[in-house]
Formats: C-alpha cells, structure tokens, sequence
C-alpha cells in the first residue's frame, strides 16, 4: 500500500456535513480523503433547500405582482416558465458547486469521484482501488423513501419536481411533511391545481397544534385542497395521469403526483456489514453522543444517523467530531432545540417546545398574537400571521417560540438565540420593540391567551 493511499481520516460523502467535517479535520492538520458518488455539495445544495428556495422565491412574485396594483403600480401581468427557473437554478447550482470544490481544494482536502464501500475496518474501496484511513466517517444522507404505498415508486420526488422543464396541471402530494407543505404551497403558487392527501388529521405532525392549524389554512387560502385521514391503498397511472386509491374505495386523481412521504438513509452498498454495523428500524446507523458508530474507527453523521435531519445538525455533527477526534477540543452537539422553518406562503418557523409539551413539564402559560400585517391589509387580503410565546410558569422562561408568516425563518433564527440564552418573559417584555415590524409582536405580548396548570 502506497503512501498515497493512506490517509488519516476518509470521509464517505460530500454534502453539507461531509464537506464540513472534512474542511475542519483538514485544518486540524489532518490528511483527509473525501469519496463522493456522484457530485460534490449533497443533498442540501444540489436537491433541496438551495434550489428548494430558490423555486420559493420564484413562486413568492406571483404575490409581489397581485398586490403590486394596491400599493399605486399600473396592474403587471406576468407569465411563469419553469423550464427558464430550471436552467437558471442549474447555473447557479453549477458555480455553487465549484464554490465548494475550490474551498475543499484550498483547504487541502483529497476528493474522489466514486461509489465508496467499506472493506473492514479502516479500509475503504472506490473504483477498484483500496483506501486506509485510522478514521472514517459515513456522511451519505438520505434520499425519498418510495416504498410506503404500493406504486409509489411511479410518482416523482422532490428530486424531479426540482427538475421540471414544464408545469402539470394538476398535482397530487401524498403526506404532509417539510417537502409535502413546502412543493403544495409553492405549485400552488404557479398556478399548479394541488391537492394535498395526508394520513393525519392536519399537515406537519410534531409541529405545534396552532400552527398546524394555521398551516392548514393558509395551503387552504393558496388553493390547495387538502384531503385528510387518507388511507392510501394504491397509486396507479391511469389514462389521463395517476390515481391514488384509498381504503374507503374512494380515489384522488391527477395530471402528477409528488411523493413526500419521508426520506430514508443512504446505506446500500455501503459494506456496513464487513464492519458490522446493524441498522435500525429506520434504516439508519445508531451512534452515541459523539457519532461513534458500534464499529471501532467509524463515525457517521447526518442524515444517515436520522437524528435530527437537517443541514446546520449535520455541519455542527462533522465539526463536533473532527474538532474531538483532531483537534484536540472535545465537542458534542446538543440536538434541543433546533430552530426550523417550512418555506410555505407565508413560512413557518419554530423553536423549542409546542403547548402540549410544555403543559407535559408543567404550569405553562402561553401567549398568542394573529393580526393581519400591514403588507396584506392595505391590499386587503386576509392573510393572517400568528405568534405564539410558550412560557415555563415557575421560572418564567420561554421554552418555545412559534411563528406563521412573513419573514418568520429570519425572525425566529435571532429569537432562537434569546431562548437558548434562557430568556424570560420579563427579558421580552423589557426588549424595546422595532416600529413598524410584525416581530414587535413577540415583545408586546401583555396577558396570556392560555394558562395551563
Ligand atoms: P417528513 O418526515 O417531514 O414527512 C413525511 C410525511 O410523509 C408525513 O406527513 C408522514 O405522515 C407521511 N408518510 C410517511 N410514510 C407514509 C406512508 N407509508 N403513507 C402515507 N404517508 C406517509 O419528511 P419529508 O420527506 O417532508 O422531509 C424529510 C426530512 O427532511 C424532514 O423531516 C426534515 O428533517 C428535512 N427537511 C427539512 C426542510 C426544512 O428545514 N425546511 C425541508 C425539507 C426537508 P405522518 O405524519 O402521518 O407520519
């Protein structure tokens, strides 16, 4: 074995959390290799929140356009081309991904373009060739899961919907997750007839109830009809398109489906068992607090451990572990209370704990706030954006921070800091608010709506 072959660390995966553990250990001084199958930036860049965003805002100026006439503009109209969003996304997905080859090239990091297997411990194979590393780390993610209902493998993924050079008529979304919420609302926006089937009784399960409620609504008021407690038996093509037969022998049909039902880890091919690792029922690699896996030498993050599956979870996993294992700065990533958002119209953020876990702990209060923003009365639309505070009774802090409407993400992203600060009511109420903005809301929350316990 060559010297050329050896490294100190190989990292299998080049998305988010692959490219950051990688670029961290490089610093630390390690010699890294990272093995990519396909292209470098993962899912995250390449197939989700990047062009995912993307296609947000394009969808977002049908509503600049509609209100545009309101505010004293001559009335526009406008025509959208997916096929023209398309090649200009791809563009921009093309100079990102040079972004990230150059940052890997000048951080020192070795890449490979191949299909990475393990080969026992400490060794890994690609394109015919043997790699040894004292450390490896698993970052391959996840991808659709398309196995939950019989022909669901016929219906596009997120995947396909980011690489549409035409728009359907009609579109049936099966679930009511992140990718479910975020493409209905979004297709509805271009004008896309979309229904939405769930097997819940409202979108987005473990959000908390207020805003799956006001979710709802809002996909309502976009146009998307939403069909819930659906038992999905089958998908079939028919011949105007697809049709999804339920257990009640009733049946949705539509010009496209899109599959939103979750994503499963990327293990396959992955000679997990020449290490033997065993995957959970999830299909994911268990690790403890520090991403070891039950491998000696062989850690995994991300997705593919199904922790908390999120960009800035993985980036801060891949940083934990190579601070520890090369910096000589042992660090471990708490999972409470991540922020996260759902890019709908309007979007919805959210941090820490939802009313019913809070009531769960103990006496809670909770403080609620729904107007209709400036933006939307003056054009008269009904439009509502809804604010909700959890407060922890004893102590006073807040222990969750909720939000649906304009702005929300960047809201929340700054309020997140509060509440992991240990923020008390008494810290909001004493914060001088920002006039005229929505988020003054969350300081000028007087009397609870609610008290619990
Ligand atoms: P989610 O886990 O969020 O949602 C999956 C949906 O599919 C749920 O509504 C679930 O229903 C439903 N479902 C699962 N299995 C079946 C089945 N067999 N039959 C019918 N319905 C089914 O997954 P997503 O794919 O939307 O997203 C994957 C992950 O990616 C998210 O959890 C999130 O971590 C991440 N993500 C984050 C985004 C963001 O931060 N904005 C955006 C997109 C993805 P039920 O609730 O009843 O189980």
């Amino acid at each position: 074995m060559s010297h050329s072959n050896t490294f100190d660390l190989i990292v299998i995966g080049a998305g988010s959390g692959g490219i950051a553990a990688s670029r961290r250990a490089a610093a630390h001084g390690a010699r890294v290799l990272l093995i990519e199958g396909t292209r470098i930036g993962g899912t995250c860049v390449l197939r989700g929140c990047i062009p995912k965003k993307l296609m947000m805002y394009a969808s977002e100026m049908r509503g600049c356009f509609a209100d545009a006439g309101a505010f004293g503009w001559s009335e526009v109209s406008a025509d959208f081309d997916i096929g023209r969003w398309t090649q200009a996304k791809d563009r921009e997905l093309n100079r990102l991904e040079g972004v990230y080859r150059q940052m890997l090239e000048s951080s020192g990091v070795h890449t490979l373009l191949g299909h990475a297997r393990l080969a026992g411990e400490r060794a890994v194979e690609a394109n015919g060739q043997r790699y040894l590393a004292e450390r490896i780390l698993i970052a391959t993610g996840g991808a659709p899961s398309t196995t939950g209902i019989p022909g669901l493998d016929l219906a596009w993924t997120s995947d396909d919907v980011l690489q549409l050079t035409e728009l359907p008529r009609s579109l049936l979304v099966i679930g009511a997750g992140y990718i479910a919420v975020e493409f209905a609302s979004i297709l509805s926006q271009f004008g896309v007839q979309v229904t939405m089937a769930y097997r819940a009784e409202r979108p987005l399960r473990g959000f908390d109830e207020d805003l799956r409620q006001h979710a709802a609504q809002a996909l309502e008021a976009r146009g998307v009809a939403l069909h819930a407690g659906v038992r999905a038996q089958e998908l079939v093509r028919t011949a105007h398109g697809f049709e999804l037969r339920r257990a009640d022998a009733a049946a949705l049909s539509a010009d496209a489906v899109l599959n939103a039902t979750g994503r499963r880890p990327n293990v396959g091919n992955l000679g997990l068992d020449t290490v033997r690792i065993a995957t959970d029922a999830a299909g994911a690699i268990p690790v403890d607090a520090d991403s070891r896996t039950a491998a000696r030498g062989i850690w995994a993050i991300g997705d593919v451990t199904n922790r908390v599956n999120l960009t800035p979870v993985a980036i801060a996993e891949g940083r934990a572990f190579a601070d520890t294992e090369f910096g000589g700065r042992p660090a471990r990533v708490s999972h409470d209370n991540v922020a996260s958002a759902v890019f709908c119209s309007p979007p919805i953020a959210t941090i820490g704990m939802t009313e019913a876990q809070a009531m769960e702990r103990g006496p809670t209060d909770v403080y609620v706030s729904r107007f209709r923003p400036m933006k939307k009365a003056f054009v008269g639309s009904q439009e509502q954006t809804f604010m909700k505070l959890i407060v922890e009774r004893g102590s006073g802090r807040v222990t969750g921070i909720h939000m649906l409407g304009a702005d929300a993400p960047e809201i929340i992203q700054g309020l997140a800091i509060a509440l992991s600060a240990g923020a008390t009511k008494q810290d909001f109420d004493r914060t001088m608010a920002m006039h005229p903005t929505s988020a003054e809301e969350f300081v000028l929350m007087r009397e609870p709506a609610r008290r619990h316990g």
